[in-house]
């Protein structure tokens, strides 16, 4: 009699049986994408449209689509061993060996490396290795996590509760899920300082952050922000924790941001492009600071109790083996670095010749592209869409430019030129 539906006057519309991710369902049903092949820095939807993925998926598709190495790999590896589990006494090997590679290319030295399935999972172990660290060192009033506003990291329970983006946070009757958190501002160590001050470095367990913000916005961190968060968090106790689920493994043309700021965080998050997404994996790096006393040879010696049937999944190790081969092979991280000239370069072109474009802001090949207000940037990914290149809205209408690292610079052109000339008919619109 008085169910949701009739609450609401409104019957709920029909679709498919997978819920849609961060939309409002009756927007999208309908007209979904279906996106059925790929094929390096292209997609193929299922009317068989050829679309230029100027995005990289969600900023993880970075050696580009359906590269038969990665399918053998797979199969090779569940012919002999889907998976087996890493708790306690048991491993398998190709976890082994994928964390021996990790270490070797490793923004942290001697680290010790957590594998899980994703960029959220990574965020949330993070999180509770960090509230661990200090509990374990007898300083348990250390847990607030603080983030950045605008921060994305992920949708688990930690990454819904650190979430920069209000709307992320909002809908769960508290002010976050996990409530030792607060937010720090986006680009004035300052003001930070004077959170740290006011909240007290004793109630602090880490400041977590991307190096470049992505969902945000696309915004690379202002000058000395990174160097200033890092001495405030060695001044005072407090573990650095990078988010590099986006730009690990070469997206601002070096392996990690870590090294293209200099910076010397305890931990680090790694997913999307650990396997440019030829399989779900995640994890975080480890400083020795924070899992040597889970070494020591002693009987008392603590137990982090983490982990999950997938940690360390030997399928998707052995693609994230075969992966990092490729990347090393095809020196794709060097790559990025020498395009980011000519990337930077062709943002700021669009900027001065498109009177629409507020700003664009980028590192590596990692770009936004900022619309005036009255100019829906969602409108324009939609138009681009029609002209065949993907690109996505982002937090301040914002256009998200995130090519696979395999781009050329004429589709480079031709995806920007598409840009530009969907900015200016939905302007006229
Ligand atoms: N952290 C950052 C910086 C991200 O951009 C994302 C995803 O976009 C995540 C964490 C969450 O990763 P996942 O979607 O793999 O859970």
């Amino acid at each position: 009699e008085n169910n949701a539906s009739e609450a609401t006057n409104k019957a709920p519309v029909d679709g498919p049986a997978l819920w849609p991710a961060q939309a409002q369902a009756p927007q999208v049903i309908g007209r979904q994408l279906v996106i059925e092949g790929g094929e390096g820095s292209y997609i193929v939807t299922r009317e068989g449209q050829r679309l230029f993925d100027g995005t990289a998926g969600l900023w993880h598709a970075n050696i580009g689509h359906s590269r038969p190495e990665l399918a053998q790999a797979a199969y090779d590896q569940m012919m002999k061993l889907e998976t087996y589990h890493t708790f306690a006494r048991f491993t398998n090997d190709k976890a082994d060996t994928l964390a021996e590679k990790l270490a070797e290319v490793s923004p942290i030295p001697a680290p010790k490396i957590i594998l899980n399935s994703g960029g959220s999972d990574a965020i949330d172990v993070a999180c509770k290795l960090a509230r661990r660290h200090w509990q374990r060192e007898g300083r348990s009033s250390k847990q607030i996590i603080l983030s950045r506003e605008f921060a994305y990291h992920g949708l688990h329970a930690y990454g819904t509760s650190i979430a920069g983006l209000e709307f992320n946070r909002e809908g769960y009757g508290t002010e976050s899920l996990v409530p030792e958190t607060a937010r720090i501002s986006l680009d004035d160590p300052e003001q930070v300082r004077r959170a740290v001050e006011e909240i007290g470095a004793e109630n602090i367990a880490a400041i977590v952050t991307e190096p470049v913000q992505g969902t945000g916005g696309v915004n690379p961190p202002s000058e000395g922000y990174l160097e200033t968060i890092q001495e405030l968090c060695r001044d005072n106790d407090i573990l650095l924790i990078l988010d590099e689920v986006i730009t690990g493994f070469g997206r601002l043309g070096t392996m990690f941001a870590t090294e293209r700021y200099g910076l010397e965080p305890d931990l680090v998050t790694f997913a999307k492009g650990v396997t440019s997404g030829y399989a779900p994996l995640g994890g975080i790096f480890v400083s020795p600071r924070i899992w040597e006393p889970f070494y020591e040879d002693s009987p008392d010696t603590p137990i982090f109790r983490h982990g999950s049937t997938y940690a360390g999944h030997a399928t998707a190790s052995a693609v994230a083996i075969k992966h990092l081969e490729i990347l090393r092979n095809e020196n794709l991280v060097q790559r990025v670095h020498d395009l980011e000239p000519t990337f930077g370069a062709a943002l700021d072109s669009l900027a001065a010749r498109n009177d629409d474009v507020v700003e664009v802001r980028y590192a590596g090949l990692l770009g936004g592209v900022t619309l005036r207000e009255e100019v829906s940037a969602g409108a324009v990914c939609d138009r681009m869409v029609d002209k065949g290149f993907v690109s996505r809205p982002l937090r301040g209408n914002t256009l998200q430019v995130s090519p696979p690292f395999i781009v050329t610079e004429q589709e480079l052109d031709d995806f920007l030129a598409a840009m530009d000339e969907a900015i200016r008919e939905e302007a006229a619109s």
